[in-house]
C-alpha cells in the first residue's frame, strides 16, 4: 500500500482497457496509480479466445497472464481495493475506495468493465458458492462428473456448455427466447454433443437443495410446464450489467447504465475518460476494450499537458 495519495492520473479498473491505459500513459511517463481488486477482469473468465490477434488460440488466462508480464515492466503502482466513490471538487477529482481511503487525480480513466447480471429467484443468493455460480471457467472444474444446467443462451452460456460437456455427464442450456442467441460455432458445438440438452422458451422458477444445490425448477415461458432438473451446480450466465455505481451522478449514463463516450474516450468531463465494456461503444471485446484504453491513456495524456487530442503519437 503506497503512502502516496496524489496522482496526475488514476486509472479505475484492472482489465484490458486498463492495462493498455497503464502501458501508453507509462510510456508518456505520467504520474499515476491503478485502483482495482483484482487483474485481468472478464479475460479470465473466458476459457479460450480465438479473436485476439497474433494468439490464433490461448486461454483467457494465459492472455491476461501476457498482459499483466507486459504492464509489470513499467513499475505502476496498484491499490488492490475498489472505488467506491468518484467526485470531482475543481480540477481534481477524489476517488475512495472501499478500504477507506482517498486519492485525488487531475485525470481519471474509468475502464471498470462489467459484472454478472443475477436471477433474482428464490435459492439464487442462499446457494452462493454452494452450487450457484456465474464464473464457469472458475468454478466448472469442481462439477466434473455431475448434472449442470446453465442458465442463458447468449455466448457466455454457450461458452459455459462447451467447457461443462466435456466433463459432465448432462449439461441442460435453459434459454428463454426461441433459440440460443450465442455465435452459431458455439451453438453447433454444443447441439453436436449427445450430453447437452438444450431448453428453449423455458424460465428459471427457483433453485433448491440442503446444503447444495440439488435441483433446478423450471417452466416454460408460458407456464403450466413445472419440471425440476437433479442438477449439483447452476451456472447464471444472462448478461453482464456496467460497473457504474460508484459513479454517483458525476458523468450521465445511458439507458444501460453505460457511459457514453466520443471516439477519443472523452466523457464529457474536463479530465475524466472511459475504456472498454463500462462504455456505450457497442462491441464488447478484449480487442476493442485494448484498443480504447489506448485512446483513453493518450487522451488523458494530451489533457495533462494541455496538447489537442490527435498530437500524442504513441
Ligand atoms: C465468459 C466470457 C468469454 C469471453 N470471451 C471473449 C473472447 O473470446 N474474445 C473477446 O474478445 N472477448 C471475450 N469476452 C469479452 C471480454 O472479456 C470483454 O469485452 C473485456 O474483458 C472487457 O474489458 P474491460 O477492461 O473493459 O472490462 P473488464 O474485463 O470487465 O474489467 C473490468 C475491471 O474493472 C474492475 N472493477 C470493476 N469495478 C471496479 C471498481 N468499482 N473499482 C475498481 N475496479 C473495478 C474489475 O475488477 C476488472 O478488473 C468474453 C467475456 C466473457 C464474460
Amino acid at each position: 500500500m503506497a503512502d502516496k495519495t496524489n496522482y496526475d492520473l488514476v486509472i479505475i479498473g484492472g482489465g484490458p482497457a486498463a492495462m493498455t491505459a497503464v502501458v501508453y500513459a507509462a510510456r508518456k511517463q505520467v504520474d499515476m496509480l491503478v485502483i482495482s481488486d483484482d487483474i485481468g477482469g472478464q479475460t479470465m473468465w473466458s476459457s479460450g479466445v480465438e479473436n485476439y490477434l497474433g494468439f490464433p488460440f490461448i486461454t483467457g488466462a494465459e492472455l491476461v497472464q501476457k498482459f499483466e508480464d507486459h504492464v509489470r515492466t513499467f513499475n505502476v503502482p496498484q491499490e488492490y481495493t475498489r472505488a467506491t466513490r468518484l467526485a470531482r471538487s475543481g480540477d481534481v477529482f477524489n476517488i475512495d475506495t472501499q478500504d477507506g481511503r482517498q486519492f485525488t487525480s487531475r485525470a481519471v480513466i474509468i475502464a471498470t468493465g462489467k459484472s454478472p447480471k443475477m436471477l433474482n429467484v428464490a435459492g439464487e443468493k442462499e446457494f452462493l458458492g454452494r452450487g450457484v455460480t456465474y464464473c464457469a471457467t472458475c468454478d466448472g472444474p469442481v462439477f466434473a462428473g455431475q448434472n449442470v444446467a446453465v442458465v442463458g443462451g447468449g455466448n457466455s452460456g454457450l461458452d459455459a456448455v462447451v467447457q461443462m460437456m466435456k466433463i459432465c455427464p448432462r449439461v441442460y442450456l435453459i434459454e428463454r427466447s426461441q433459440s440460443p442467441r450465442a455465435d452459431a460455432i458455439m451453438i453447433q458445438k454444443a447441439k453436436a454433443d449427445p450430453n447437452v440438452e438444450i431448453l428453449t422458451n423455458t424460465t428459471v422458477k427457483e433453485i433448491v437443495g440442503g446444503n447444495f444445490v440439488e435441483g433446478l425448477v423450471i417452466d416454460s415461458v408460458d407456464g403450466g410446464n413445472l419440471r425440476k432438473l437433479d442438477v449439483s451446480a447452476v451456472f447464471v450466465e444472462i448478461g453482464l450489467s456496467p460497473n457504474t455505481d460508484f459513479l454517483n451522478g458525476i458523468v450521465r449514463l445511458n439507458q444501460n447504465k453505460e457511459i457514453p463516450v466520443d471516439c477519443a474516450a472523452r466523457t464529457g468531463i474536463p479530465g475524466l475518460f472511459a475504456a472498454g465494456d463500462v462504455t456505450d461503444v457497442p462491441e464488447k471485446q478484449i480487442i476493442i476494450a485494448a484498443g480504447d484504453g489506448a485512446k483513453a491513456a493518450l487522451g488523458a495524456y494530451a489533457y495533462l499537458v494541455r496538447l489537442p487530442v490527435g498530437e500524442t503519437w504513441g
